[in-house]
């Protein structure tokens, strides 16, 4: 191969980086910089050059996303396939270390991932069986305090308490989750790392076996490892092996999630031979992109200090739109994405990014309604969605009938008259002879300590699993699906639920069919079955993968999942105060800082043109809530923004809801417009917030002054605009 093409499509510092003799090196730039492809020219180079192997090579990367990308780059530029090479995120690779050396690692050969909705069902059962009120010890607490534990290493018996009982009691928590989870075999997230650490320093023979193997680590978005990863990474490394880092301290965004931006400072004194290189140019984003995010991200104080420039032109400003509500913001968002593509450019170059999950819905709604495709990562996605996660159920019972967590999603869905009352004994039996639910189960049976009705509803149960396994014993497995989700009886429970949703529901489960059909037996599960190779998958994938991936689709995500990524036309959603930054940021020190950090990273996946948006209302948990402009907005500088269709509402208090807005678009043929003051006969008068349909099926709720919110069909209404 021609060596040059490595370096062509780089700039000087670039060429540096990648180019260097082995050493360890920091890349320490802004973002669009190019830090990711200074990784995989890096990579292409070693292998190229200085003739390292694929297999000695381990890559981390941020998202399974991500890592595929990054090894499809490699292998376009290699020319050559190169599945020896460690690629993933922290968590795909210890999984695949575990795998590996489960014995060492004191797990049984099928171990199964615990995700995070099934560690907080777990949680909750932990604390059923302690007779611990969930009011008083709140399982996403405990599941936060469990989880934010092992990201720094600690067993139970690590935590020193003093003599508070609320410690004692949480500590305690931790350990009867733990022992459940050893006794069924289950993994969750957290647990992944601390084990593959703990695998290092219980075992020098493996340890040492991958320092000698892995001659060059790299690790993409290193501002976000925390800190078992850094342990764990720090372990590996040998004066004997190189490692290459690369970050951006500014967009150090998962500090909530245990992730520690001084790792960087840690790597310098850590190895103290290692070069600091430092990218400044910009190939992102046009010029008004860029100096409106430095600007913002200029108000954080304690920055390692990075400057960020481009020779791309200034392109369009910045666009700020204030909308009426949420459903105002939503449609002119959706209306500027139909201009887009009325022009014809490609949805998939659209990215619509939001704080929160739970924004997603109007937005979906509004894109649903215009009939534009769209695709979400992250969040509650396709194996996560609840028929999916029952049919995953029944297929891990297939699989491994300990898995506790597999037994309680099941065992009575659909409803198979197995009562509380029941399965409280089987709980019990199996707390008291250190067994998993299944094993207890059969026990129970066996020894006839179940009622009769209770008995037969339970043996109907375990016939079921029993028939499941031996018939899918021969099956490939799309087949294995298929039976089990009509054997099982959901596809027939689904199916009695009739409606929208259900109907949804029956698709996604006959989609699962399909997944399974498509899916590639990935070529590192040596010992693994397909049905095992592909929980696994369904378990880390879940939130990326996606159910269709060829439709060209608007995509949508939270601000966390877009890291690394980029789009050439972006709209951040509710860029207001009390959205973000949240409302949650004022109250803890140093999370301000962190939401600036996230609109940082937001604002710089644009390319051409980036939107932000806000409502002025918002209707949340069924309460309307007014809000003003984000201080994000605020920091940028005027000759980077427009406002679109200008009122004055950034400088003006939206508690106001009651001012006549002039600008937001007149509904298709009622002549109103959100936020108009009307009169009533009957009512009095008010405010518009809200319609919906067209025609004679036009329906606006007006907010009265005197007599509260209503809905009104415009056809009866008699609304005089005043
Ligand atoms: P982030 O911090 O957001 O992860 P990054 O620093 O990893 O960004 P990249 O994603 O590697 O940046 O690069 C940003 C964009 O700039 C990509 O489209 C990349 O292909 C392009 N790019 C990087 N370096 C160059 C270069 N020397 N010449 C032309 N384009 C480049
Ligand atoms: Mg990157």
């Amino acid at each position: 191969m021609d060596v040059s093409r490595l370096l062509d499509q780089l700039n000087e510092r670039q060429r540096q980086a990648v180019g260097a003799d082995a050493k360890d090196m920091l890349v320490l730039a802004g973002a669009g910089s190019g830090k990711t492809r200074v990784l995989v020219h890096r990579i292409a180079w070693l292998m190229e050059v200085e003739n390292i192997a694929p297999f000695s090579i381990l890559a981390v990367t941020f998202t399974n996303k991500a890592a595929r990308e990054m090894r499809g780059r490699v292998e376009h530029l290699m020319g050559r396939s190169l599945h020896t090479m460690w690629m993933g995120t922290f968590h795909g690779l210890a999984h695949r270390l575990l795998r590996s050396h489960y014995q060492e690692a004191n797990l049984p050969q099928n171990f199964q991932i615990l995700d995070s909705d099934d560690q907080y069902r777990l949680i909750k059962r932990v604390l059923k069986s302690m007779n611990l009120d969930e009011k008083h010890w709140a399982p996403k607490h405990i599941q936060w305090y469990i989880n934010g534990n092992k990201d720094e290493g600690l067993r139970p018996q690590h935590i020193e308490v003093n003599d508070d009982p609320t410690q004692r009691q949480m500590r305690e928590i931790y350990q009867v989750y733990q022992q459940t989870c050893d006794r069924s075999g289950l993994v969750d997230f957290a647990e992944l790392l601390l084990r593959a650490h703990e695998l290092w320093v219980n075992h020098p023979d493996v340890l040492a076996h991958y320092q000698r193997r892995f001659r060059a680590i790299l690790v993409d978005e290193f501002q976000d490892t925390n800190n078992i990863q850094y342990a764990w990474l720090r372990m590996l490394k040998t004066p004997e092996n190189t490692m290459v880092i690369v970050g951006d301290d500014d967009q150090s965004i998962y500090g909530w999630r245990g992730a520690n931006v001084e790792n960087i400072q840690h790597f310098l004194r850590d190895f103290p031979g290692a070069e600091t290189i430092r990218l400044e140019q910009n190939y992102r984003s046009t010029g008004h992109i860029l100096k409106a995010a430095n600007a913002v991200i200029d108000h954080n104080q304690g920055r390692l200090g990075k400057e960020l420039w481009t020779d791309d032109r200034d392109g369009e400003k910045i666009s700020v739109y204030a909308g009426f509500n949420e459903l105002d913001e939503a449609r002119f968002i959706i209306a500027r994405i139909k201009e887009w593509r009325d022009q014809g450019d490609a949805l998939e170059d659209v990215a619509i990014l939001y704080r929160n999950n739970a924004q997603s819905r109007v937005l979906e709604e509004a894109l649903l309604q215009e009939s534009i495709p769209y695709r979400i990562y992250g969040g509650l996605r396709f194996f996560e969605r609840q028929e999916i996660k029952d049919a995953l159920g029944y297929l891990r019972m297939v699989n491994h009938p300990a898995d506790d967590a597999a037994f309680e999603r099941v065992v009575n869905t659909p409803a198979r008259g197995i009562g509380e009352k029941t399965l409280a004994l089987v709980r019990d039996a199996a707390k008291n002879t250190n067994q998993s639910l299944w094993q207890s189960g059969l026990q129970l049976l066996g020894e006839k300590r179940l009622s009769g009705r209770a008995a037969s509803a339970l043996q109907g149960f375990v016939d079921l699993i029993l028939h499941l396994q031996e018939h899918t014993a021969q099956q490939c497995l799309d087949q294995q699906a298929d039976t089990v989700i009509r054997s099982s009886g959901l596809y027939a429970m689904y199916q009695a639920e009739k409606g929208e949703k259900a109907q949804s529901r029956l698709e996604n489960l006959e989609e699962l069919v399909t997944a399974c059909k498509q899916f590639d037996m990935p070529e590192d599960v040596d010992n693994m079955t397909p049905l095992a190779a592909f929980l696994a998958h369904a378990s880390l994938e879940a939130g990326e993968a996606q159910a269709d991936a060829h439709q060209d689709a608007v995509q949508m995500m939270t601000i966390h999942t877009a890291k690394g990524l980029e789009f050439p036309l972006v709209f951040i959603a509710g860029v207001e105060e009390g959205m973000f930054p949240s409302q949650m940021s004022h109250e803890e020190p140093g999370r301000l800082e962190e939401e600036r950090r996230l609109c940082y990273v937001g604002m710089t996946r644009a390319m051409r043109k980036l939107y932000l948006t806000y409502a002025e209302s918002r209707r949340i948990y069924g309460q309307d809530k007014y809000h003003t402009v984000s201080r994000f907005i605020r920091e940028i500088p005027a000759d980077c923004v427009e406002e679109v269709r200008l009122r004055n509402t950034v400088s003006r208090p939206v508690h106001n809801r009651f001012q006549p807005a002039t600008s937001h678009e007149v509904f298709n043929d009622t002549g109103l417009a959100l936020g108009q003051r009307v009169a009533h006969p009957k009512f009095g008068d008010g405010t518009v917030l809200n319609y919906e349909g067209c025609g004679d099926h036009a329906r606006v709720e007006v907010g009265f002054d005197d007599f509260g919110n209503k809905w009104l069909m415009m056809a009866y209404a008699k609304l005089v605009p005043l």
